[in-house]
């Protein structure tokens, strides 16, 4: 289990990462998810023995890792760039590892296909890191990474150098692959959908201090903070008689709310002073949907389209429609909400 107390790390007057404490039980995964340059690579470097500590300890089955370094921590660390060794073979490069430990050739050879089959591979030992694909790279990095059974793997940015579509794809696989060997994991990232797929519990980090802390669930349903939130992907942001108009007379929002009296029905007072929340999908364009506005401008994006909708008694919300083909400006549509895109901030 990784622990880290109170770890702050200082470059000169700029403290990049303040004060953090964070705990990652065996056999789980934690993405700290926050903008370019809020200290997130340096947590990790930290954690992995690159940065000195100004003060707090990191902390590996209890025993404090001061003073122990990089290469004796018995982790693995993989970075946007695979860095592979580029004049070895595919195989070579997975098999590192295992060299330095003086494993025997044949069980060299067996591990290394084994690695290749789990990464989506077989068949690639003889291949140089040249000939192939930029995501065919990471997951050869991924191999070599896992070569070493390492006891903590620490990822920074692993999937941001690939394209978007090839991105999501070897998220999907990256999780899978940390879930089948029961690889205890921090992913460092500043994309929320790839802590999503990837990650079973989540930090928040903005300006060297993680802010939220919890399982992907709990911060994606309850944000704890608007700044949170915004980074997350909620992009409308109601109050007062506006939130209780778009929450409506009935319970659909519920779900979303945290536990606490049970909620009073009547929709002007249904928000009780807290901020409602939305995700762009929480308002799709449908026929029967209950709220009703002018679309004041519409993106079509590659499977939807983007809507800004003046609604009613509201004002302009962020929307969803679903067909690109039809011109929606200045038209008039109806929403419907679904409460799974929706959450209340403390007012
Ligand atoms: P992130 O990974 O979230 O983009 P970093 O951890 O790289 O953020 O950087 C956090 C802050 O620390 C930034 O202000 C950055 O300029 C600063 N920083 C990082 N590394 C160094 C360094 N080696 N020397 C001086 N400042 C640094």
């Amino acid at each position: 289990m990784l622990q880290l107390d109170d770890v702050t790390v200082r470059f000169g007057a700029t403290t990049a990462v303040d004060d953090v404490s964070l705990s990652l039980p065996e056999g789980h995964v934690l993405a700290v998810l926050g903008p370019s340059g809020c200290g997130k690579s340096t947590l990790l470097r930290a954690v992995a023995g690159l940065e000195r500590l100004d003060a707090g300890a990191v902390r590996w089955d209890g025993r404090d890792l001061r003073g122990v370094p990089t290469h004796e921590r018995g982790f693995a660390l993989m970075f946007q760039d695979g860095q592979l060794f580029a004049h070895a073979s595919v195989a070579d490069n997975i098999g590192y590892a295992l060299r330095l430990r003086r494993v025997g050739a044949a069980e060299r050879r067996r591990r290394v296909d084994e690695l290749l089959e789990l990464v989506g591979l077989p068949g690639y030992g003889a291949r140089r890191p040249a000939t192939l694909s930029g995501g065919e790279q990471q997951r050869v990095a991924l191999a070599r990474s896992l070569a070493a059974d390492p006891g903590l793997l620490l990822l920074d940015e692993p999937l941001s150098a690939l394209d978007r579509s090839l991105r999501e794809r070897l998220a999907g696989d990256l999780r899978e692959i940390l879930v089948t060997t029961g690889t205890t994991a921090v992913l460092v990232t500043h994309d929320h959908d790839e802590a999503f797929t990837i990650a079973d519990r989540m930090a928040v980090m903005l300006a060297s201090r993680v802010v939220q802390e919890g399982t992907t669930a709990e911060v994606w349903r309850a944000p704890a903070t608007r700044e949170v939130a915004e980074f997350i992907g909620f992009e409308t942001f109601l109050t007062g008689a506006a939130a209780g108009t778009v929450a409506g007379p009935d319970q659909q929002v519920d779900a979303a709310a945290p536990p606490g009296p049970p909620q009073q029905t009547a929709a002007s007072a249904r928000t009780d002073g807290r901020v409602l929340a939305l995700r762009r999908a929480a308002l799709r364009v449908d026929p029967s949907g209950r709220l009703e506005g002018v679309v004041r401008r519409a993106v079509a994006v590659s499977d939807a389209v983007h809507l800004t909708v003046d609604v009613d008694g509201v004002g302009e919300v962020a929307a969803l429609g679903d067909d690109p083909g039809v011109h929606l400006e200045g038209r008039r549509v109806r929403l419907a909400l679904e409460a799974r895109g929706t959450a209340y901030l403390p007012g």
